[in-house]
């Protein structure tokens, strides 16, 4: 008897950049699964339709990037506790002829910062930006109990938005959530960028003199090295990039559709 190919895909707009079909190909052949996965760029337009033009072409699963995650969330007919916080969908499963919606961003952060021996507890942390990014790991890392997480965002409004949103949570862990005051010198244990300075003009998204070599710079961008990374090197600090943060996501999404878990440091191993 032939065994069926599961069909997985990562739909986005732009997608050509994508790393996920290369990254999902080598977890499954640490299982020597048949899988096929491919990239599809989806015009905003027709979003909805191709999802469900893909469930009845009986895919497995799919991956949603930029700048979609959102909309995968508000047509999904069911979601996971983590996606319905963050309102945002980033794993497609489809089950019984429905849409499951799920969101490993979080979960792929805090395992990355793990296997970097990075541990939250109690730590002071700043986290740049209040999109898409933000929003999805803000719930993880107040799940950690870090002792403070400051908020700062080139749109300030976004950033007072986030905390309202994310207040009760905080509290709930006794967990300090504020606005960074960019006059006050802090130091800082660990600085996340969840910017897309990086790539939209290669910004600096925090003040300068908040650099030191002390703290350590966590850039969820990958594949390049950003002005956020150049100064961090440049003020003698430890820098990690985002690369293992999308490799660990991709695992936590490879759990829910096939009920095992890869060895990720051997694919991280291979990107770097
Ligand atoms: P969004 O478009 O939702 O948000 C972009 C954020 O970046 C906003 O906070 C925006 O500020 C800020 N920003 C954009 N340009 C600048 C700039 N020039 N200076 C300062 N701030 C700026 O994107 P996402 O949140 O989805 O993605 C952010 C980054 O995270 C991307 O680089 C993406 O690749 C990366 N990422 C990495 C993952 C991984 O697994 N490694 C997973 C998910 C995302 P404002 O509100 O003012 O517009």
């Amino acid at each position: 008897m032939t065994r069926k190919l599961k069909k997985f895909a990562v739909i986005g707009h732009p997608i050509d950049h994508s790393k996920s079909p290369t990254i999902h190909e080598a977890f499954a052949s640490q299982f020597g699964f048949d899988i096929s996965y491919e990239k599809l760029d989806v015009h905003p337009d027709s979003f909805g339709e191709k999802i469900h033009e893909l469930k009845e072409d009986e895919f497995v699963g799919l991956n949603i990037t930029l700048p979609f995650k959102n909309r995968a969330f508000e047509i999904s007919d069911g979601v996971s506790e983590i996606s319905r916080l963050t309102q945002s969908v980033n794993t497609i499963s489809f089950k019984d002829n429905k849409i499951h919606g799920d969101s490993t961003d979080g979960q792929g952060l805090i395992e990355d910062l793990k296997l970097n021996k990075i541990n939250l507890k109690g730590m002071n942390i700043m986290l740049l930006g209040a999109g898409g990014a933000a929003r999805g790991v803000i719930f993880d890392l107040i799940k950690s109990q870090p002792n403070s997480i400051l908020l700062h965002n080139r749109s300030v409004d976004r950033a007072k938005k986030m905390i309202d949103d994310w207040s009760f949570h905080a509290n709930k862990e006794n967990i300090h959530l504020a606005l960074l005051d960019v006059e006050e010198i802090k130091q800082f244990d660990l600085v996340i960028n969840a910017t897309s300075a990086g790539i939209m003009g290669n910004d600096l998204p925090m003040p300068i003199h908040l650099f030191s070599s002390t703290t350590t710079y966590y850039d969820m961008t990958y594949g390049s090295e950003t002005a956020f990374l150049k100064e961090a090197l440049r003020v003698g600090a430890r820098t990690l990039d985002g690369i293992g943060m999308l490799i660990c996501q991709a695992a936590a999404s490879f759990k829910i559709w096939h009920q095992c878990e890869p060895d990720v440091k051997k694919v991280i191993k291979l990107f770097k």
